[in-house]
């Protein structure tokens, strides 16, 4: 019997895209080319990364992350390099910081113990090294293309990747049913805004929006409710809910029944920083 720590889930999406599940809930994507892989986030670095990547695919594998944050660079140290959104470099000292990664695991595990500081994890080393990626970069895997798209809200660099044949956006955090601006380098609710009405754009072109947390897809009407919060903030018109974030105070938008889904029915809810409007 393998400890709870150790369980990584391995799921086909489709032909090209499998999606990898972190025993602490975060979800990574292997998106499988011709002559290589591409690897989205690393999660908080507990299992056998590699493990779960080897059971599907003999390719060279190169790594991107959505942003950085703890829960989605714990795990780089599996690898030697990363492509990180250029906008998102000054987030690396803390998200690969062990304090970092302790405070994403009290958001993400209710009973959170001390002692689960103990619980075997892979490091990322100073010699790691991150490259920078850029708005409308193209990453051709052979015979599979991804866009890197910049995003900007839940984090300043924010990057969401498009996988230009099955039109799949991997979009990290960005949308959910909480996102958050609240966490380390979150943006304005109006910069936020902007992204928002710039992916409404694209989402004719979209089939599938996949993200890193709870179902690991969120359905593309997530796009107009989070926009028409952000339209509310701005006029004064959300629920305007205390929370604590990670230590960091702000509010919910919308009131929630339970913890993951709004007393309205309606799928998404934003939490933000009143002082960063
Ligand atoms: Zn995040
Ligand atoms: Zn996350």
């Amino acid at each position: 019997m393998s400890e709870w720590y150790e369980e990584i889930c391995v799921k086909k999406m489709s032909d090209t895209i499998y999606r990898i599940t972190n025993p602490t809930g975060e979800h990574m994507f292997l998106i499988l080319g011709e002559s290589r892989a591409a690897l989205i986030d690393t999660g908080a670095g507990y299992g056998d990364l590699w493990k779960a990547i080897r059971s599907v695919t003999d390719l060279p594998v190169t790594l991107y992350n959505t942003h950085v944050h703890p829960d989605h660079v714990g795990g780089n140290g599996f690898f030697r390099e990363a492509w990180i959104p250029e906008h998102d470099r000054e987030l690396i000292a803390n998200a690969t910081s062990w304090k970092g990664r302790v405070g994403f695991m009290k958001i993400a595990l209710s009973d959170w113990r001390e002692e689960f500081e103990a619980i075997p994890h892979v490091e990322v080393p100073d010699d790691f090294i991150w490259h920078g990626l850029k708005d409308g970069d193209r990453i051709d895997l052979g015979g599979v293309v991804l866009r890197a798209i910049e995003t900007p809200g839940h984090t300043k660099g924010s990057m969401c990747f498009l996988h230009e044949s099955e039109k799949i956006l991997f979009v990290g955090d960005l949308l959910g049913r909480k996102t958050t601006l609240l966490a380390r380098g979150g943006t304005s609710v109006t910069v936020f805004l902007e992204t928002l009405r710039n992916l409404q754009e694209m989402l004719p072109e979209i089939n599938e929006l996949y993200n890193s947390h709870n179902e690991g897809i969120v359905p593309k009407e997530v796009v107009w409710n989070l926009l028409s919060l952000c339209i509310d903030i701005l006029n004064g018109k959300d629920d305007k809910i205390p929370i604590l974030f990670n230590h960091h105070p702000g509010y919910m938008a919308k009131r929630m029944k339970n913890a993951l889904e709004r007393e309205d029915g309606k799928f998404g809810n934003l939490s933000y920083d009143p002082e960063k409007i």
